[in-house]
């Protein structure tokens, strides 16, 4: 009985033993403990305007609402996998420009001539590197262009003929007229040509009647991934019958696109005058770093007070260095949603104010 009672404690002591060997044998022995969650996240917009429910069918709310959240599940995915701010709204912004439901891209607006030209600008909040194309004509994604010009030149804006030729250069891939026209917006543009008026795509300047509720949709992105950089893309056809060469804010950076690290991201849709005048996105991310102002205080002074004192008209998004989104507008309504790796997702449309 005895020898049986101190044979089993040599064979625990055995098991315990090898046990104690194999868990040093464990690749690097760290206790394991779950990874700390590192927020990532986005927020879009698809053009502030004269958006009001009455004036949408059902079915148009929804092709909108669809178009929306692919856009954001595109670029969500991005940032889920460890891809880069750039990246994500890169691609999210190629959703949207494929899309003839925004004027960027397929869709874009038409000019007096009755030419496409556009407009895009991405800026790396990490760097500051900033890239940016104007009135192209033919690049299905001007976004990429614009990626292309911050990546691959000394250059900050290329434009016309000169970004174009940069562009086939580095094989992007173009289209030809046909791919870019709709109906819609040329029915916009002859509207606003028998009105002898300057529209946005969406809005009238200073006539109600010019106002045509499918009228709206440049297109913007900023994102923060998991390495907390932070970056805005913006890409636009601009406004409805606008001179031929005339550039709005989308491609200028610190005007309709902005991002640095230090402080958010922005991207801005409206009258690209004002937020010109007023370098709308880079004023929000003064406000931020030296008024300490949070995102919605600043955004609130720069669309209710800066651009409203001009008479001006549209709206920003942003997003913050510690993942937080607000967005802001004058208008009827901005097409809108951000994701988030907390988990939230929002689309809205209407002013809900
Ligand atoms: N900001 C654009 C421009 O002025 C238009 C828009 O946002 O719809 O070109």
């Amino acid at each position: 009985m005895r020898k049986l009672f101190f044979k089993t404690i040599v064979v625990l002591l055995l098991i315990s033993s090898v046990n104690s060997c194999k868990k040093e044998l464990e690749p690097n022995n760290i206790t394991k403990s779950k990874p700390a969650e590192i927020p990532f996240a986005l927020v879009i917009h698809g053009g502030a305007g004269t958006i009001k429910k009455a004036n949408m069918t059902v079915e148009q709310e929804t092709a909108y609402t669809k178009k929306l959240q692919e856009a954001l599940d595109t670029g969500y995915r991005i940032l889920e996998n460890g891809g880069t701010a750039i990246e994500a709204v890169q691609k999210t912004i190629n959703v949207m420009e494929n899309s003839p439901l925004f004027n960027a891209g397929k869709g874009a607006v038409f000019n007096s001539l009755g030419k496409q030209e556009m407009d895009a600008s991405i800026m790396d909040g990490k760097t500051l590197n900033s890239g940016a194309v104007a009135g192209v004509s033919l690049i299905k994604n001007p976004i990429n262009a614009a990626i292309l010009v911050k990546d691959s030149t000394r250059h900050v804006m290329l434009s016309g003929k000169g970004a174009e030729e940069f562009a086939k250069q580095f094989n992007l891939v173009f289209e030809d007229e046909s791919y870019f026209y709709t109906e819609k917006r040329m029915n916009q543009l002859k509207k606003a040509q028998k009105k002898e008026k300057v529209v946005l795509d969406y809005t009238s300047l200073n006539n109600s009647s010019l106002i045509d509720n499918h009228k709206y949709g440049t297109v913007g992105c900023v994102a923060i991934d998991k390495d907390h950089n932070i970056a805005a893309g913006t890409s636009t056809g601009g406004m409805t019958n606008k001179k031929f060469g005339r550039i709005g804010d989308s491609p200028i950076i610190g005007a309709g696109t902005y991002a640095n690290n230090q402080t958010c991201g922005v991207s801005a849709t409206g009258t690209g005058e004002y937020f010109i005048r007023t370098l709308a996105a880079h004023q929000v991310s003064n406000l931020v770093q030296y008024k300490n102002l949070n995102l919605k205080e600043a955004l609130k002074q720069v669309v209710h007070v800066e651009i409203d004192t001009l008479g001006g008209d549209g709206g920003l998004i942003a997003l913050d260095k510690n993942g937080n989104i607000a967005w802001d507008f004058n208008t009827e309504g901005m097409y809108r949603g951000y994701k988030k790796s907390t988990g939230e997702n929002v689309i809205e449309i209407y002013n809900k104010n």
